[in-house]
């Protein structure tokens, strides 16, 4: 939707108070064969205060999100508690909701406190205390194991895997319930040897895990992060084969896991 700064006069670069826009090469407008010069983003240099897009006019810069409060949430759900089928309920979900957390437990809290069901949908990278303090309120942890190698998890995610396992065997001794994702990404965590101590630490949680989803890698989110401007790391990932999945199902099986694929 950029019109190009010779039509706006360049209002988000005005506003950009980190020169975070970068004026790219002219093109060929689509409207009218006129030369435009849209801008782009640099993601290192962008503090995500948004200004660009409330000075952008034209609406080709727009934030997505809004503020909510946690009253304003919850009237939200409970306004369709209606609708749902038995045993339905909510999913605090993110980004990683933790990082928010007086927000996070406090809906956690009320949703719960109304007898609704609540899915905390969480990466498990977060304090142990505020895990063990929004324990009472979550009915399932929504839990993703990426790599059992810290170095590797590491390198894949940002940050080393300990806190999340340490969280984890804290949800199930405390109690929790855990509905697991494993991501199978063929050439970063899909190896056989991987696979075998995910289900073995997954077994080691006992009853509190509920599911097991093996997620194989699919390339769905390419056009999103080409539309925003992001590096897409796995360009050279293909999915992992039916084959292997259904072996990798079985393996999981074997531990006595309840799996599913998907
Ligand atoms: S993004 Fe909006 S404000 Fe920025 S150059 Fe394009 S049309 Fe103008
Ligand atoms: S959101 Fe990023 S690009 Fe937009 S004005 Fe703020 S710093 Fe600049």
């Amino acid at each position: 939707k950029c019109v190009g700064i010779e039509k706006c006069g360049g209002l988000c670069l005005k506003a950009c108070p980190s020169g975070a826009l970068k004026v790219k090469e002219p093109e060929k407008s689509l409207a009218d064969d006129s030369m435009i010069s849209k801008i782009e983003i640099d993601r290192a240099l962008c503090q995500g205060c948004l200004k660009c897009a409330s000075a952008c006019t034209a609406r080709a810069l727009t934030a997505s999100g809004y503020e909510i409060t946690v009253k304003e949430a919850f009237e939200r759900v409970d306004n369709d508690r209606f609708f749902f089928r038995k045993g339905g309920g909510a999913t605090i979900s993110g980004g990683e909701p933790m990082f928010q957390f007086e927000f996070t437990y406090n809906l956690a809290k009320k949703l719960h406190d109304s007898g609704l069901h609540v899915c905390l949908d969480t990466t498990g990278f977060a304090p142990a205390e505020r895990y063990l303090e929004i324990l009472p309120y979550v009915d399932l942890f929504l839990y993703d194991l990426k790599h059992m190698d810290s170095f590797k998890h590491e390198r894949l995610t940002g940050v080393p895997n300990e806190l999340i396992l340490s969280n984890a065997r804290l949800l199930a001794e405390k109690g929790g319930a855990l509905q697991i994702r494993v991501p199978v990404i063929p050439k970063l965590n899909a190896s056989w040897d991987n696979l075998k101590k995910t289900a073995e630490f997954c077994a080691g949680l006992g009853e509190a895990v509920k599911l097991i989803q093996l997620l194989p890698y699919h390339s769905l989110g390419r056009s999103k992060y080409i539309r925003l401007g992001w590096d897409y790391k796995l360009k050279n990932v293909d999915p992992p084969d039916e084959e292997y999945m259904s072996k990798a199902l079985e393996l999981f099986v074997s531990y006595g896991l309840p799996a599913k694929l998907h």
